[in-house]
């Protein structure tokens, strides 16, 4: 279960994320905003977005979980930040392939997400992987709805 099967690149990316996470914390002037849970890991995600033109200029996340789940999101937020909306919908279903086995075109785009391959080989970790990018794509979902817009899932 644990990373030891991983490449040590791999596993040394996945640790740096975790230890030093990209774009946590909060964003001033959120326009659409989402948590997401995943219980089975325990696992809890807020990301924040600030959409401008169809475009991601800001994001941040916050949250608990494993390292995986925490890495995974500060991933996410450099992967999709500045991206338009289709962009970063086409790169968070593409994410969600590269955690189950399978080809991603956009590799470059995806950058140190791509780094999360692995879990494929420990299927009960891939909500931990995918948590970030499912949240993103429901906050992507309430834009223009503002903040109101947030939902919770379990
Ligand atoms: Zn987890």
């Amino acid at each position: 279960m644990a990373l030891t099967k991983l490449d040590q690149l791999y596993r040394a990316v996945i640790l740096d994320h975790s230890k030093h996470p990209r774009k946590q914390g909060v964003l001033d002037k959120a326009t659409a905003q989402i948590e997401l849970k995943n219980p089975t890991c325990g696992d809890v995600i807020q990301v924040q977005l600030a959409i401008e033109d169809n475009m991601i200029k800001d994001v941040r996340f916050d949250g608990s979980g494993c390292t995986i789940s925490m890495s995974s999101a500060s991933m996410m937020t450099e992967a999709i930040l500045g991206k338009s909306i289709d962009e970063a919908l086409m790169l968070a279903d593409e994410f969600s392939g590269v955690v189950q086995g399978k080809e991603a075109v956009h590799q470059k785009e995806l950058g140190d997400a791509m780094m999360l391959s692995g879990v494929s080989k420990f299927p009960a970790r891939i909500k931990c992987a995918t948590l970030s990018w499912k949240a993103l794509e429901k906050a992507l979902e309430t834009d223009g709805t503002g903040v109101d817009g947030q939902l919770k899932h379990d």
